[in-house]
């Protein structure tokens, strides 16, 4: 049986991390998503908020769970008995973080295979990052997230305005 791990901060989730979700599920024989508690980034959702919003998005599949973890990436692998972590690869930029992140973890566990999966073509301009700037700028996010997502994210931003003529 081979198990996966895909971590990421998940601030909140998407729509482009729900289709490396789908895929990679597909791929293994089970995948457990790491929700890392504390990234270097400031966040909008707790850890609690994160994980729950992807346990949702994820009940249609029946060998993927949630969860959150500290520390480093490598040893939460090993905890969970993983041999492979996915990532996602939306732009050259993101090729080059995880190119460098791979080779550190290499250095850290050589038992740990990362494997990349490629972005569908239209999610590559969807982060987290630029959806809560659009949410809080009061863009229209409901065909980027599920709909609970949506909603969690309008309560964070709730003195956000229409824009002009929608
Ligand atoms: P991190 O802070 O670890 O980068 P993120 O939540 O931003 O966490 O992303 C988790 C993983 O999902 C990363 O590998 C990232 O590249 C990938 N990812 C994020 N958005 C997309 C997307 N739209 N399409 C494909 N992969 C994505």
């Amino acid at each position: 049986m081979t198990s996966a791990i895909y971590p990421g901060s998940f601030d909140p989730v998407t729509n482009g991390h729900l289709d490396i979700a789908n895929r990679a599920a597909a791929l293994f024989d089970e995948l457990i998503i790491g929700v890392y508690d504390r990234p270097s980034k400031h966040l909008l959702f707790s850890t609690e908020e994160r994980v729950d919003l992807i346990k949702k998005a994820v009940t249609h599949l029946p060998n993927v769970r949630v969860t959150s973890y500290s520390g480093l990436t490598v040893d939460f692998a090993r905890e969970v008995k993983a041999k492979v972590m996915v990532r996602g690869l939306r732009m050259s930029s993101d090729f080059e973080r995880e190119f460098e992140m791979a080779l550190m973890n290499k250095n850290l566990d050589r038992d740990v295979e990362l494997v990349c999966l490629m972005t569908s073509l239209e999610f590559q301009f969807l982060s987290s990052s630029l959806l809560k700037e659009a949410c809080e700028l009061g863009g229209d996010i409901n065909d980027l997230v599920p709909k609970h997502v949506a909603a969690a994210l309008k309560k964070k931003f709730p003195q956000t305005r229409k824009r002009v003529g929608k």
